[in-house]
């Protein structure tokens, strides 16, 4: 079995995981730390395609603009962004030739979370607060008593979009005391237009404050100022090093000013925001960037690898930049062109295998009857193959027997996920993709707590089984629907040098 002891075990894979040259892992107290510092990045800064954008282009990947011509050669790495908010990135085989397949792993950026209003000005009771819409279905219970920032792009004059991220706590949700809500133990249930107004200032400190801009200053009727509280433009001023009417317009979101970090009393959970479903995310780009780095590792690939991190998942990927959006088509299109072969884009379809990577739920000890009693994905057990004959999930028998194919080749154990009867099944960008596309899917991801909550909750060794199967690349032959044993997998040359290495955040990707 080789390695998949060690793949079953939290404690071993932390320490490698984060492993730094400048920070040798080895304790409990030092790899938290770790984690802290290497990890957090990632999953904190909300606009998460920066820190992909940033890490791809160190990798030697080159950034293409849609609306530019692009000239795709073999053994060569690309990424392209839309919206700043989804971003695809692929790396071409050295034997690549129009027609043959690609092989993707798609997963998604957003989460649930609350967004500042476009006209944000509110307070009470002198207090100065900020407008928020809620994004998704989050745990809105959880966003109370928490250290809140914003974070987003502003959009500054002329035409200049800039992103911003104040590193400190500036908002916060009060719960109300107990003893004005007796009941609140029994439930809770807030209401999201009144009770999530997060409290930024009292606007006596705000008028006392020098930088403040004030309102009533230069402000035709909309004017930032008579959007937004004073405290929050100059927050955002300062950030930017821009007047506030220079200020045209913004899209903000709230987050978690607490880092990621390891915890439990063998340090093997990773205690995050936005493990969904940025823990694939982070794990898809990891791969890629690794897998391309393996010595000649794409001078033998006849595929094209490709990531697609997708926008809106959280709202049903209906927009520009979601999985629904003809994105995807587009690329996969100008990636396959050839004037030789007007269906090379249709061939490569045929051949080609998608990984629909986001997270599943752990089977919780205090709530098990949520669970079918054959399905109850548990922590360091393996990814978890999500099956659903409805097709909220897009996997099928032939998906599942590749993944089973791959994942015993590299010894990554594997997990089985299907909803009871009665209860609602969420659903991902597989099934959309797989109907848009054609393309043959497997949903999986890794088991997590708390999903939806601000800080939710997984285990360590789920970072390094991601990757390593997400490494191995799946080179799936023309299936035929008769096919009575459909054995999909050609061999993958040269053997997998699997190593923990594979899993290492290097210092320079930060
Ligand atoms: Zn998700």
């Amino acid at each position: 079995m080789g390695n998949r002891s060690s793949l079953l075990k939290g404690h071993l894979p932390r320490p490698t995981l984060y492993q730094t040259h400048h920070h040798p892992i080895t304790t409990g107290n030092r790899g938290g730390q770790g984690v802290a510092l290497g990890y957090r990045r990632f999953v904190w800064f909300p606009t998460v395609v920066a820190e992909c954008r940033s890490r791809l282009l160190q990798a030697g990947f080159r950034e293409l603009k849609e609306a530019e011509h692009w000239d795709i050669q073999p053994e060569h790495k690309y990424f392209v962004t839309r919206n700043y908010s989804t971003l695809i990135a692929f790396a071409v085989g050295s034997r690549y030739q129009p027609g043959n397949g690609f092989s993707l792993i798609g997963a998604h950026t957003d989460s649930p979370c609350l967004r500042v209003k476009r006209r944000s000005k509110r307070g009470q009771v002198g207090l100065v607060q900020v407008g928020v819409e809620t994004y998704g279905g989050g745990i809105w219970s959880t966003w109370f008593d928490r250290d809140l920032t914003v974070a987003g792009r502003v959009i500054v004059k002329v035409s200049l979009q800039r992103l911003v991220w104040v590193k400190r706590p500036v908002l916060r949700i009060p719960h109300l005391a107990i003893h004005l809500q007796r009941s609140v133990n029994e439930s809770f249930g807030p209401n999201t237009e009144q009770h999530l107004v997060p409290i930024l200032a009292t606007t006596i400190q705000e008028e006392l404050e020098k930088g403040a801009p004030k309102a009533g200053a230069p402000c035709a009727a909309d004017a930032q100022t008579e959007r937004h509280a004073p405290a929050l433009l100059s927050l955002l001023c300062s950030q930017l090093g821009v007047k506030p009417e220079q200020i045209v317009e913004m899209e903000l979101c709230l987050a978690d000013t607490q880092p990621a970090t390891l915890g439990g009393a063998f340090d093997e959970f990773i205690f995050s925001p936005r493990l969904d479903n940025l823990h694939s995310c982070y794990c898809a780009l990891q791969a890629l960037i690794d897998s391309c780095e393996a010595p000649g590792s794409l001078s033998q690939e006849p595929n094209v690898r490709l990531i697609a991190l997708y926008d809106n998942e959280e709202v049903g990927s209906e927009s520009a930049q979601g999985a629904e959006s003809l994105l995807t088509e587009l690329v996969l299109r100008r990636i396959s062109a050839t004037p030789q072969n007007l269906t090379a884009f249709e061939e490569a379809l045929a051949k080609s295998y998608l990984i629909s990577a986001d997270m599943a739920h752990a089977a919780h000890p205090n709530y098990l009857d949520k669970h079918e009693e054959n399905h109850r994905p548990a922590f360091h057990k393996g990814p978890v193959i999500k099956v659903n004959s409805n097709q909220r999930y897009a996997s099928t028998a032939v998906t599942e027997a590749v993944i089973r194919e791959i994942a015993g080749r590299v010894d990554v154990p594997l997990q089985e996920f299907m909803v009871r009867n009665d209860v609602p099944c969420g659903t991902t960008i597989g099934p959309i993709l797989a109907s848009r596309l054609g393309l043959r899917v497997l949903d999986i991801g890794c088991p997590q707590l708390a999903m939806h909550s601000i800080r939710e909750m997984c285990c360590t060794s789920s970072v390094l089984q991601s990757v390593t199967l997400f490494q191995v690349r799946a080179r799936p032959a023309p299936l035929h629907p008769a096919a009575p044993t459909p054995h999909p997998l050609q061999p993958i040359p040269p053997p997998h040098p699997y190593s923990y290495r594979d899993c290492r955040v290097s210092p320079s990707s930060r």
